[in-house]
């Protein structure tokens, strides 16, 4: 396991979620976002005749390419260099940032246009550049926003998504000279992003832009978005700069078509985003636009570390965010509580895969366990299984505090020995049912937990075991 994580922010996990319980907008713009992934999701799957057909031919192209990851690797940069770019390897986020800011010293740039990268965010790449004295603008909406924000992305596909309508009309109109133009509806806040954006499209000297496949046979990378945003951050300075990660790489067009049919429909819900592009090298001569230098920088960052090991289908991973929207927990504690770049179900897993798990310790606890993350996955990664092993491994590496690990064991038994077990729960259930009528516990004793919590009690009914006896009984009596 990694021991530095700079900038790790996963230890404060259970305080940041308390504060997000809290935070009445942050609650507000997560409702609001809530259905909507689902519900397109959901219609975007009742559209196609085999959603389970489309999910195997998606999940057969990444194993295959998983299982011959440096033969596709190999095939992609010799590509690269047969269409006159150039490919260059970055173990850590700390070379990544060197090599890019080498590429923008060398060709003296004072100005970045940016597509959304999440590789960019784990390198913290733009401080990196801030700090050379290179103005950085990022050019996707929701990046743009929480760039003037001065935040990180709080989703993997939608990086705003914590944001109000009203927030984002308080940061332009701090941030953009607006006269006496009103941001009453999100058209014109859309229109006004895209006003300010179009000059600095024009004057970038180096675009950089993230990939969601690397084609091997024909050394192209492919992105896509909805706004276009990426087209005009590559084409249009003189230097495109591609960052990208190891498990991007797919062998051709036709293993990318299987996993292009699954992305949108299981990010977005559309079947296709409004623009899906290649690049694939430097202009040609004869070419009318383009860049005059293209590279591709390769991350690892731990991932290499995952291939042949229990959490090796994490890299089959496409970034669709399904996991994310059906996440209980997500949906109420949002991304920022998470601590680093992914949040959500696969963040869980892979922050402490990729910074500690020390430090993460938290986030494989950050789960209901109900499965709907491995239900709704595309690519089917058993993210719940694997949560559990890193549970495991905090067990064993005494990362779990003593008083969960005795908790644990006086419960493990308890379980062992019934007739506890049961008047155990009877005296839990008496408890529980004084605390949500009392008010001085509610109000005083356990303020925090009423604050943000309900707890339901159906007196009627009464325990799990009470109702699971009540049914044993009537069943063995309606057999007799
Ligand atoms: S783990 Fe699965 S559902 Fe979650 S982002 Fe990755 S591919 Fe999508």
């Amino acid at each position: 396991m990694p021991s530095t994580a700079p900038h790790n922010q996963a230890a404060f996990f259970r305080a940041k979620s308390s504060d997000a319980l809290l935070d009445d907008s942050l609650q507000a713009a997560l409702n609001h976002a809530k259905g909507g992934f689902i519900k397109k999701r959901a219609e975007a799957i009742a559209d196609v005749d085999s959603f389970e057909s489309y999910k195997q031919q998606a999940q057969l192209v990444k194993n295959h390419t998983i299982n011959n990851l440096d033969y596709y690797l190999h095939l992609f940069e010799q590509n690269v260099e047969k269409n006159g770019g150039q490919v260059h390897w970055a173990s850590t986020p700390e070379q990544l940032n060197n090599i890019i800011l080498h590429i923008c010293e060398r060709r003296d740039a004072k100005t970045v246009t940016k597509g959304k990268s999440m590789v960019s965010e784990e390198a913290y790449l733009n401080a990196s550049l801030e700090a050379a004295g290179i103005n950085v603008t990022e050019t996707d909406l929701g990046e743009y926003i929480i760039q003037l924000a001065k935040e990180p992305p709080s989703h993997i596909i939608a990086p705003a998504i914590h944001k109000t309508r009203q927030q984002v009309e308080a940061l332009f109109k701090e941030a953009h000279d607006l006269g006496d133009r009103q941001l009453d509806r999100i058209a014109e806040l859309v229109d006004e992003a895209r006003s300010q954006l179009r000059q600095k499209f024009l004057d970038a000297d180096v675009g950089i832009t993230g990939a969601n496949m690397l084609i091997a046979d024909t050394g192209s990378a492919m992105i896509v978005t909805n706004e276009g945003n990426g087209d005009l951050t590559a084409t249009l300075p003189k230097v495109h700069i591609i960052t990208a990660s190891i498990e991007k790489v797919v062998p051709d067009l036709e293993s990318a078509s299987a996993i292009l049919r699954v992305l949108a429909r299981s990010a977005t819900g559309q079947a296709i985003t409004s623009y899906t592009s290649l690049f694939s090298g430097p202009r040609n001569v004869d070419d009318l636009d383009g860049p005059d230098e293209f590279h591709v920088v390769i991350l690892d960052n731990q991932r290499s570390q995952m291939l042949n090991g229990p959490y090796e289908d994490m890299l089959k991973c496409i970034r669709c965010g399904a996991c994310l929207n059906h996440c209980p927990v997500y949906s109420t504690v949002g991304g920022h509580a998470y601590g680093w770049v992914y949040p959500g179900p696969m963040g869980a897993v892979l922050t402490p895969l990729m910074t500690s798990l020390k430090q993460s310790k938290d986030l494989p606890n950050a789960s209901t366990f109900c499965g709907r993350c491995e239900e709704v996955c595309p690519m089917g990664i058993p993210i719940p299984e694997m949560l559990r092993q890193l549970r495991n491994q905090e067990h064993k590496e005494h990362l779990t505090p003593l008083i969960s690990r005795l908790s644990l064991a006086a419960y493990m038994w308890l379980t062992r020995h019934h007739r506890l077990f049961h008047w155990a729960t009877k005296l839990t259930h008496w408890a529980i049912r004084n605390a949500t009528s009392n008010s001085i516990i509610k109000t005083r004793l356990l303020k925090h937990w009423f604050e943000a919590r309900e707890l339901p009690l159906d007196d009627e009914k009464g325990t799990f075991l009470t109702q699971y006896d009540k049914i044993i009984k009537s069943t063995v009596k309606g057999q007799q």
